[in-house]
């Protein structure tokens, strides 16, 4: 939609958190003198200024730490979790290589799923044309990423495994720790995406067997453009090679001059995580189930999409059959969710995280995420219901299929006049 649609359109209720979350006023009061007070560059180390920036980030750096139950000398700090994948990737592919690049041997084997975000998959799939052995596995019809699925696809030659420790569309989550301990006791680094998991549910590096962990201020209610990244130090001592290179600000692994300010943002957002993620978890896994009860109980041929109960306390992933996609959306405008359906260059595509489970492209197009947050109230999922049950119920009044199917007659049985 364009900006001039936008001033004319009623502000929605927000159920998109899985996309971005707003910042916590009190992350914004931190950041704020580290903007025009405390601005100095952390790298200056002959000042005031310089000091007092490089304690921002200090004190983030433990914030961040204690969250994860990392040292402050594992995290290095990034620009989101997009780059941090690219670094964690790449990096420990080119480190751990078996054979150099143009060599014409196998340079290594990597494993990770076919329903990992794009920031995870692109960069697996730039290896792979580089001379590396990727395996995508392919995802169970729950959504969830067993340590058998992993153990099976192991290779003598695999280097990496990477898996997201949740599902940013469906919210399943993955057997880290047992994934984590297969590949440590065969010496494999393990990665894991935890965008959708740190700040929302408890983390310790050392017990869920984690080497190299990535994450996003944005969706833990910190800023956007930070993020941060854990680089295990012992047991093993992980390298990697940097992709950017310069200053060697952050042990080397991160050149470039501190996002001071989103940093010292981030930092907060971990601290208050700390402090109110139960909470938080415990009042939006019931939300959820009310959303999620209220529409597939009032609403039949409706669905949810992922694992019953290894799900993130706050996503909800909804099919709602007899429906068109663009036409849902159209009329539950005043949700701000998404939908089963990714914007290419020149069509709508099917989420393939949905069609990666097999739900069929028309139904993955007539999905919604609804994910909620720490602001979210028990009357905006009362209203949201209402919404949705209308919206579909009006789409399915002018659906001849929904007639049919209705009559009990058997649809797939159908032959189409345009086949
Ligand atoms: C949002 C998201 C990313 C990308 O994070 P940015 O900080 O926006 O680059 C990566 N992985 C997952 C699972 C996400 O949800």
């Amino acid at each position: 939609m364009s900006t001039k649609q936008a001033a004319h359109y009623p502000k929605p209720i927000y159920m998109d958190h899985a996309a971005t979350t707003p910042c916590d006023p009190r992350v914004v009061e931190a950041m704020l003198p580290y903007f025009t007070e405390h601005f100095g560059n952390p790298g200056s180390r002959n000042h005031k200024m310089g000091w007092d920036a490089e304690a921002g980030v200090d004190l983030a750096r433990e914030q961040v730490a204690k969250l994860i139950g990392a040292d402050e000398k594992e995290v290095i700090f990034t620009s989101g979790a997009t780059e941090g994948n690219n670094l964690a990737i790449k990096g420990a592919a080119y480190l751990y290589e078996k054979a150099p690049a143009g060599s014409g041997q196998p340079r290594g084997h990597i494993i990770t799923g076919t329903i990992e975000h794009k920031a995870v998959l692109d960069p697996c799939k730039r290896l792979q044309k580089e001379g590396f052995d990727v395996s995508f596995l392919q995802a169970p019809p729950d959504g969830v990423y067993t340590a058998a699925m992993v153990l099976a696809a192991i290779r003598p030659d695999t280097i990496l495994v990477s898996i997201m420790w949740a599902n940013n569309e469906i919210g399943t989550i993955n057997e880290i720790r047992e994934i984590g301990k297969v590949c440590k006791e065969r010496g494999i680094i393990f990665h894991v995406d935890g965008t959708q998991w740190v700040g929302k549910m408890p983390t310790d590096v050392n017990k869920d067997n984690i080497d190299l962990l990535t994450f996003s201020g944005h969706k833990m209610y910190g800023p956007k453009g930070v993020g941060a990244m854990y680089v295990r130090r012992r047991g093993p001592r992980v390298r990697l090679q940097a992709l950017q290179d310069g200053g060697g600000q952050e042990r080397g692994f991160r050149s470039g001059t501190l996002n001071v300010t989103g940093i010292v943002g981030l930092g907060k957002a971990c601290e208050i995580a700390m402090q109110e993620m139960e909470h938080d978890a415990m009042r939006l896994a019931k939300l959820r189930k009310k959303l999620e009860d209220g529409l597939t109980s009032r609403l039949d041929s409706s669905a949810v999409n992922g694992h019953k109960d290894k799900r993130l306390p706050h996503i909800a992933n909804i099919s709602f059959g007899f429906v068109e996609g663009e036409g849902l959306m159209m009329a539950i405008k005043e949700i701000a969710c998404s939908s089963g359906s990714a914007c290419t260059s020149a069509s709508l595509e099917p989420s393939y995280v949905l069609k990666g489970l097999g739900v069929g492209d028309e139904l993955a197009h007539s999905s919604l995420r609804l994910s909620l947050g720490r602001w979210t109230t028990e009357a905006e999922v009362d209203f949201a219901i209402e919404k949705i049950v209308q919206g579909v119920s009006k789409l399915r009044e002018m659906s001849p299929l929904y007639d049919m199917y209705k009559e009990g007659i058997d649809i797939s049985k159908i032959e189409w006049a345009h086949h």
